[in-house]
Order: structure tokens, then sequence, then C-alpha cells
């Protein structure tokens, strides 16, 4: 087996989280792994509608985290939800200044739309639902032209390797079809979610959470894995990955109808079509499954 030592931050994955990790590592030394080509196989160049964060006037990061707090039913960590709340402006203003499109009121600020469980519009959309690929294109293009980053895709994980002491040294990749064993000390996992797994989803198909799996096997506590994202207007047209109809549409006005021409969703709560989406999706199998 080939072996190299690498001396600085190994990041396996180039999603927004792997891209924006490895921007802000500099002046480390960053070694980015990921298995398909840049802009490839990652959920992120495919999301859609925008960013949700307390960006206009009248609009708090307090309003942001109790609107999530109310939508999760219980389940909601309200110190993770005042957080996300808190540095969302930050981190869509961050992305604004990479050269990511971000729509523009009159005014310059950023447009923005609503979605479900939003009490009010809170989306910072980007060239209407193209959010995913403009902002990927914008930190790709960062990333690429950052001397400290060096990229390396085509490299798929297929195991950690770790100290006496138990502690993560390295990974073991595969790299056109040779395995390669590469040391470094500080190891990060951005590779993404585990839609590739079930029998249909809207993510890419290569999303099938070795790095989570691997992750556990080597004695990490993972957390809240059962939270898997459903998005309930996939479109059921036997394709897998599954084409998704944009979350904006709902709240843009758009109505979910049975076969009979029925809007169904006031039936299941008071919200209707801007329910949270675990509820809109379960409304949706339900109907499916009465015929
Ligand atoms: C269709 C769609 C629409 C969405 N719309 C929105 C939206 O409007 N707003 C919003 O906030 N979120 C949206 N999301 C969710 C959002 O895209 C994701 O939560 C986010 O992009 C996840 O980023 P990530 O970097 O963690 O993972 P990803 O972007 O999926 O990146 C994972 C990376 O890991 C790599 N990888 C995976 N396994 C391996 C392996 N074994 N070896 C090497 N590399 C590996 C992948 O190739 C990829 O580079 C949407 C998702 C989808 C699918």
């Amino acid at each position: 087996m080939d072996r190299i030592h690498h001396d600085g931050v190994l990041i396996v994955g180039a999603g927004l989280a792997g891209l924006s990790a490895a921007l802000s590592a500099a002046p480390r030394k960053v070694l980015l792994l990921t298995g398909a080509p840049l802009n490839q196989g990652c959920s992120s160049a495919w999301a859609q509608g925008g960013m949700a964060a307390a960006l206009s006037v009248g609009d708090t990061p307090e309003l942001h985290a109790a609107d999530t707090i109310a939508a999760g039913a219980g389940l909601v960590d309200p110190v993770m939800a005042a957080l996300l709340a808190r540095e969302g402006p930050a981190a869509v203003r961050r992305l604004a200044e990479l050269g990511a499109p971000f729509d523009r009121t009159a005014e310059g600020g950023f447009a923005q739309s609503l979605e479900a469980a939003h009490s009010r519009p809170r989306i910072a959309r980007v060239k209407g639902d193209q959010a995913g690929r403009e902002i990927m294109e914008a930190v790709v293009r960062a990333v690429l032209s950052s001397r400290h980053v060096e990229v390396r895709a085509g490299a798929r994980l297929r195991g950690l390797l770790q100290d006496a002491e138990g502690r993560i040294s390295g990974v073991v990749v595969v790299q056109n079809g040779r395995p390669l064993e590469i040391t470094a000390p500080a190891v990060l996992l951005a590779t993404g979610g585990i839609g590739g797994l079930y029998g249909v989803t809207t993510t890419p198909a290569e999303l099938q959470g070795e790095g989570l799996a691997l992750a556990a096997l080597a004695g990490a506590m993972i957390g809240d894995p059962e939270f898997v994202q459903f998005h309930p207007t996939a479109i059921d047209i036997g394709r897998d990955p599954a084409p998704l109809a944009t979350e904006a549409l709902r709240g843009e006005g758009a109505k979910l109808i049975n076969t009979s021409g029925h809007a169904f969703m006031a039936g299941y709560h008071a919200d209707a079509e801007l329910a949270p989406r675990d509820v809109v999706a379960r409304a949706i199998h339900a109907e499916i499954a009465a015929g």
C-alpha cells in the first residue's frame, strides 16, 4: 500500500462543510480529499431554496431560534438553535463576500423568501432557487485560489487509522483503484449525509455515510443520527435520486392537492402548506396510503 504523511489538517469531504473548514484552517496547510470531482457528489451543490438567517429589518436571531424550537415538537436543543440562529447572518455575509451572488432588495439588502415553519420571510436565496450551485461555485473558486489548500479528488474514504491510544492518526482511501494511507496530525470528517442508503433519495447517491460509520467504529459518539430530513415534495417519477420541487414553492403559495383535487394540508396542521416539513411529509404519506 502507498503511504504519505500530510503535515497539516486532513479534511475528507468537499461539500460546503469541508470547503468552509478548509478556508478557516488557514494558515495551516490543508489536504482536502473527496470521492467525487469538486462540485459533484455533494448535496451542497444541489441545494435550492437558500439559507435561513435573520437578515431583514425587524427579524432577530431570537425570533429565528423561537421558530426553530416551535417547529421541532419538543426535540430541539435550544442552545444549538440559538447558536445557529446567531451565527446565520454572519455566515451568509461571509459567503456573499466570497462572491456568492445572493438576490438583493432594491435597497441592497438580502432578498428573502418565506419557507415552511418560519414566521416571516427569512430564506436568503441566490438566483431564485440556484443557491447551492452558485454558493458552491464561489466557495470552490476561493478554495482553488488558496495557497494553503491542496485538493485530491477521486479519493474515497475506506478506513480510519488509530494510534495506540485510539486517537485518529490518518485515513485509508482508495484512489484510481489503489489503496493509499495518509497520516496527519489532525483529521476532519465532513462526508455529509446518508441519503444514498435509502431506496430513493434527493441527495447524490454517493452519500452513503462511510464517514459517520467509520467514526462510530473508531469510538466517536455520534449525535442525533436519527434526524434525517425528508424533502416532502420529492417528485415520484421512478427516478433515484428523485428530483425535488423546491421548498420555496409552498412559501410562494403553492398548494398540495390529492387525486380528487382536494387541498388536504389544512386538515393536518393549522399552518397548512407552511407546516413544518416533517408534518407535510407525513401528511403526503398518509394521502398516498389512502389512495
Ligand atoms: C436537493 C437538495 C436541496 C437542498 N436545499 C437546501 C436549501 O435550500 N437550504 C439548506 O440550508 N439546505 C438545503 N439542502 C441541504 C444541504 O444541501 C445540506 O445539508 C448541506 O449541503 C450538507 O453539506 P455537507 O458539506 O455536510 O455535505 P455534502 O455537501 O453532501 O458534502 C459531502 C462531501 O463528502 C464527500 N464524501 C462522502 N462520502 C465520502 C467518502 N466515503 N470518501 C470521500 N469523500 C466522501 C462527498 O463527495 C462530498 O464532497 C438541500 C439538500 C438537497 C439534497
